[in-house]
């Protein structure tokens, strides 16, 4: 894997979690985990900054790379080669509103390393700036569906249908959501399952309370394995086993 984009680690940076192969590559490569280090300081800095309601002044390093970044390939440029003085950084030079330097001139002095760093510098104040306030109030949890079924009824229920979803959360956490319908709401209760292609095993979800339910998939589970998702009728007898009487059943199609 090469090294990671800086939009993405800009992204990373203000809270979007790591793929696994994302975290693997981080945790060996001392390029892009300092990278990473550096972006999360600025998004502290930044988020420290939106409850002051102004902004700081970057640190002097951060304005001298980026000096050095604008100036390395105009060299003969003598407006922009002077010196600025030290703690009074041009006011025009806001990151957020410099030219993509690094895209036009990719082999410049400097080369990609210091491209990406620029790069990925305006990038993570620009996305500081423009994510990071709205972020802390809409910060919903991503979710996002990832398999769907059709429930079909079986004979002894015949009319019954439903359908399942599972959706997966930002966290890993995957739930189950079942709707069922025109099914004989009788003795007894009903129970959900997700069960193996071949039958050889299922899991309980648990009773389903009314038409619609949702449910947490032990973390344990593979969906690839435990494709059918079943609705049974089962009798107050006590035994926690599929009493047999399957309602609905449908198999898993992954999104
Ligand atoms: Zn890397």
């Amino acid at each position: 894997m090469s090294h990671l984009d800086p939009e993405r680690l800009a992204l990373v940076a203000v809270g979007e979690p790591l793929t696994d192969a994302e975290q693997e590559h981080v945790a060996t490569c001392d390029v892009c985990s300092i990278e990473l280090a550096e972006l999360e300081h600025t998004v502290a800095v930044g988020r420290s900054t939106m409850t002051l309601g102004e902004l700081e002044t970057p640190p002097e390093r951060v304005w001298d790379r980026i000096l050095d970044e604008v100036r390395s390939p105009q060299p003969a440029a003598s407006e922009v080669g002077a010196p600025a003085p030290a703690g009074s950084p041009p006011p025009s030079a806001a990151p957020a509103d410099a030219p993509p330097v690094a895209d036009e001139q990719p082999k410049r002095r400097g080369g990609l390393r210091g491209g990406r760093m620029l790069f990925a510098l305006a990038a993570s104040i620009a996305a500081v700036l423009a994510i990071v306030g709205v972020w802390s109030f809409v910060r919903a949890p991503q979710s996002v569906e990832i398999a769907s079924a059709t429930l079909a009824a079986f004979p002894d229920h015949p009319g019954a249908a439903g359908t399942a979803q599972v959706i997966e959360l930002s966290d890993g956490e995957r739930t189950l959501t079942v709707n069922v319908e025109d099914f004989d709401e009788s003795d007894g209760f009903r129970e959900v399952w997700l069960i193996t292609a071949d039958a050889s095993a299922l899991v309980s979800l648990g009773e389903l309370d009314g038409k619609k339910g949702t449910f947490v998939v032990p973390a344990d589970v593979d969906l690839r394995d435990y494709v059918l998702v079943d609705i049974s009728q089962e009798p107050l007898d006590g035994d926690p086993t599929h009493s047999g009487d399957s309602i609905v059943r449908g198999q898993l199609e992954f999104s």
